[in-house]
């Protein structure tokens, strides 16, 4: 299928999308010199420009189109509910037979005893949800001061007020804004590669978490209501953290009565070879899961807030005059759901869980292959979500200075060569669709190698 558009018309979207729109997390300098790279199809594992060039998309969008671009399923799903019943209110007492089976569908993957669903628009309202949720839960409980939330740096949650606010490092691109909040309280990385000097994994996971313990006891453990944090860290940098990070950072929390939050917007919908990674790949029992991207496969925007039986019973017996006074226009929208009960039925059809998992193991050997290249320093994550660090020193792990601008370099030349990978700071990420194949995974490796 040929999606190139005649040149007068690709000039012309080009200069409405300059000249009009405001692009998410815009730098204005880099927008003004370079404009957008406009794509005008998608088929498969791969996108097309205006001139019909085709590129491998090794980021599935961003991080969400799971299943690949041109699935006639889901689009079917989706023209079906728009044809039946675009839309109906979601407020309470009134609903919609999407929502309802999603909800049930999604309690039926979902680890444990997590058997109740909130929709939201993404994952970003998905996260502020879980918070006015979990506020609640506590005032419920009786403790009203449990307010205060536990995030890591280099972590991402969102792009919402209170989100960005929750997302460490990634404030720091906004200078001329103070995101600070007393509600939250940013502990240390767990980047396992750039730990500090002369220290082992074992002494760092000994950091973090006498660390941790020392926060919660010097604010309080009835002022913290919940631990947020992604399993493996995506934005941040595909961040793993020592090995054993997870069990015992919830065992601090069971320890202090503080809810375990798992953001899984990226790490869920199969990416590490599981409907969420929580469980299956880490052991977590989370209190609540945050879902999103995947789990429509990007085709429409939804979020989920997944959370347990135990949160239940305490919202069940709440007294009349309380109400949870959160909620969307288009929560649990009907084509949004429809779009993914489809997306769930063919990751089922056709094992893409078990895809992943016999292929991820191919990608990350083929990436960690880069590492006799003397500028990578250092090839991590997981399954079908990996990173490639980028240093001017293996050695020291020196990193190349801001100006040489090293990311941005590398993305652009794979940009060339015919790969989409997303360079953030020295880091090249990628996340490609789950329907990878192994060709698709030795181009990946053969061009950023080049
Ligand atoms: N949480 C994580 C882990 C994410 O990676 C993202 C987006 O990249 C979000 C939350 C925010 O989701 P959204 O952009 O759908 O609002």
């Amino acid at each position: 299928r040929d999606f190139a558009l005649p040149e007068d018309e690709a000039k012309a979207a080009w200069e409405a999308d300059r000249q009009h729109l405001l692009h998410p997390w815009t730098n204005f300098a880099s927008f003004k010199e370079r404009g957008s790279f406009l794509v005008s199809g998608a088929r498969g594992v791969h996108v097309y420009d205006t001139t019909g060039r085709q590129y491998l998309d090794g980021m599935a969008g961003l991080w969400c189109v799971n299943l690949g671009y041109g699935r006639e399923d889901i689009v079917e799903a989706i023209a079906d509910q728009a044809r039946r019943m675009p839309y109906f209110t979601p407020f309470v007492d009134v609903g919609s037979l999407p929502a309802a089976d999603l909800a049930k569908e999604i309690a039926r993957i979902a680890p444990g005893d997590l058997n109740h669903v909130f929709f939201t628009c993404g994952g970003s309202t998905a996260n502020d949800s879980a918070v006015r949720l979990i506020h609640f839960y506590h005032a419920l409980r009786g403790k009203k001061d449990k307010r205060r939330l536990l995030v890591q740096m280099d972590s991402y949650h969102g792009s919402t007020y209170l989100t960005h606010s929750m997302s460490g490092r990634h404030t720091a691109r906004s200078p001329l804004l103070n995101f600070e909040t007393e509600m939250v309280q940013t502990l240390r990385s767990p980047n396992t590669y750039r730990r500090p000097e002369g220290m082992d994994e074992a002494g760092f996971l000994d950091l973090l978490i006498s660390e941790m313990e020392e926060r919660i006891l010097s604010l309080g453990a009835d002022t913290i209501a919940a631990f947020f944090a992604e399993p493996l860290m995506g934005a941040g940098g595909v961040i793993v953290p020592p090995r054993g990070y997870h069990a015992r950072v919830q065992g601090l929390c069971r320890k202090y009565d503080i809810l375990y939050v798992s953001d899984e917007v990226v790490t869920g919908f199969g990416r590490l070879g599981h409907f969420f990674a929580s469980a299956e790949h880490f052991g977590l029992e989370p209190d609540i899961i945050i879902s999103a991207k995947g789990i429509t496969s990007g085709y429409q925007p939804l979020g989920a807030v997944i959370y347990s039986d135990r949160m239940q019973a305490v919202l069940n017996a709440a007294p009349e005059e309380a109400w949870f006074t959160n909620g969307f226009t288009y929560s649990g929208h009907p084509v949004v759901c429809a779009a993914a009960l489809a997306t769930i039925r063919a990751m089922e059809a056709e094992d893409i869980c078990g895809h992943v998992r016999e292929n991820g193991p191919k990608f990350e050997t083929a990436l960690k292959s880069l590492l006799d290249i003397d500028i990578v320093g250092d090839v991590r994550g997981s399954h079908f979500m990996m990173c490639v660090e980028a240093v001017a020193d293996q050695k020291t792990k020196e990193l190349f200075a801001p100006k040489a601008d090293v990311g941005h370099r590398i993305a652009d030349h794979a940009h060339e060569l015919g790969l989409i990978a997303r360079s953030i700071g020295n880091l090249i990420v990628l996340s490609p669709p789950l329907i990878f194949t192994e060709d698709h995974i030795a181009e990946t490796a053969a061009t950023l190698r080049e």
